[in-house]
């Protein structure tokens, strides 16, 4: 940090207030959370200097031996952590995972099903303001009223869209997904499936949440929600199916340059991380933790979408509260608490506004947070859904649990 001061205040300025932001707010991002400081420190190591276009032991360039070494043992550490036989870590971001996977295995105009945006999908599942939408025909598939993905109706739609491609996996669904029941539907119709397990990617490498690499052909992921690594993707599947579409042309060259070797180590690091017996406590607590919070909040009467959780976010449905989604992300943020509104299943409003907020648990346990605590953080958003005035009774709590948590970093 130093270092940087000494050559850009302005920049060095913005980081401390968001070290200050992070220590003294609740981060109830579902997508967020906080790394180790090894993670940290192979993301700011020298190997961001090196060009390593190519593969280990097949590189454009000279003088990558030692990431060579590094990008195999990330590779390793992910086929042991999620028992499969290719990875590929060379993704930047989850969105470009999915881009890689989307163009080895697609041509412009196929049929994908993706869950619908609006019921928890992703915007590379399909969204018309992303290149998915725009490239391909889709056929969004969702949940029904209960906030359930309805498995009959996506067969349904299945049965008459016949798809290329049905990509499961979600970004504010709160529910175990039955990989199983969409890959016997994908061989029906004959579709490969594709899982996007970025939110649930550390619950999956921890054993809390069913794996869905025994029944996808492909499965992406990010590296940095609840797996707790640097910002990067992945990809996982079968030598098989990885020789059929050569996901590793897709990556390189199809739509990346040179791989971020220091995010690479980073993985790596974090898969490490992951392999040791803390995980699985760490993402059981995760999974304990939004429990606990749900449950919290059902019991001062504030309603969630699909009645509770199986994983590591909730999605709150404040319909009848006369708050929408955006207004109380900016309310609890005046209490120090940080959120993002989400649309819910059937939402009148618009995505923009929304009727809900998406609440998660992954950076609250990071930081040691445990169930009582999130008693505690129920009142808090209860606070603030009864009136904007409680906010200094919120910011109390706030204060109290994040002095007692300090942030490591
Ligand atoms: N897939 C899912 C299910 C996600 O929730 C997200 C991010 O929120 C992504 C993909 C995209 O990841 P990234 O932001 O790293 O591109």
């Amino acid at each position: 940090f130093d270092e940087i001061k000494a050559v850009d205040t302005e920049i060095a300025e913005a980081i401390k207030e968001e070290v200050d932001r992070q220590n003294s707010h609740i981060e109830l991002i579902a997508s967020e959370n906080w790394v180790s400081k090894a993670v940290m420190a192979a993301m700011g190591s020298p190997l961001t200097n090196k060009y390593a276009e190519g593969y280990p032991g097949k590189r454009y360039y000279g003088g990558c031996d030692y990431v060579d070494v590094v990008e195999r043992l990330a590779i390793e550490r992910a086929r042991e952590l999620f028992g499969c036989e290719y990875v590929n870590v060379q993704p930047h971001s989850g969105a470009q995972a999915n881009m890689a996977v989307f163009f080895a295995i697609l041509k412009p105009g196929d049929t994908v099903m993706g869950m619908n945006l609006a019921h928890g999908g992703h915007l590379t599942h399909g969204s018309p303001a992303n290149m998915s939408g725009a490239y391909f025909n889709i056929v969004p598939y969702g949940v029904n009223d209960d906030g359930v993905i309805d498995y009959d109706s996506v067969r349904e739609i299945a049965l008459e869209a016949k798809p290329k491609l049905i990509v499961a996996g979600a970004s504010a669904y709160a529910r175990v997904i039955d990989f199983k029941r969409f890959r016997e539907i994908a061989d029906e119709v004959g579709a490969y499936l594709m899982v996007d397990m970025a939110h649930i990617a550390g619950l999956v490498a921890a054993g809390v949440h069913p794996s869905p690499i025994p029944y996808a052909h492909v499965t992406t992921t990010t590296t940095h929600k609840t797996l707790r690594g640097p910002r990067g993707g992945m990809i996982l599947s079968s030598n098989e199916v990885a020789k059929q579409f050569n996901f590793n042309k897709a990556v390189f060259p199809g739509i990346q340059g040179g791989p971020l070797m220091h995010v690479i180590a980073a993985k790596a690091v974090c898969f490490k991380e992951a392999l040791q017996p803390e995980y699985k406590e760490y993402q059981q607590n995760i999974v304990k933790n939004a429990k606990a919070l749900c449950e919290g909040l059902l019991k001062r009467g504030i309603h969630i979408v699909s009645g509770g959780t199986d994983n590591h976010l909730m999605l709150v449905d404040l319909r009848g509260t006369g708050i929408t989604g955006k207004a109380m992300e900016k309310l609890l943020d005046e209490a120090n608490i940080t959120c993002n509104k989400n649309a819910i299943p059937n939402d009148p409003e618009s995505p923009f506004v929304t009727s809900g907020v998406r609440l998660g648990t992954a950076a609250v346990t990071a930081r040691g947070l445990q169930e009582a605590d999130m008693d505690q953080i129920a009142e808090a958003v209860s606070l603030m859904i009864q009136c904007p005035d409680n906010k200094e009774k919120a910011k109390a709590i706030v204060k109290e649990l994040t002095e007692r948590y300090p942030l490591n970093v």
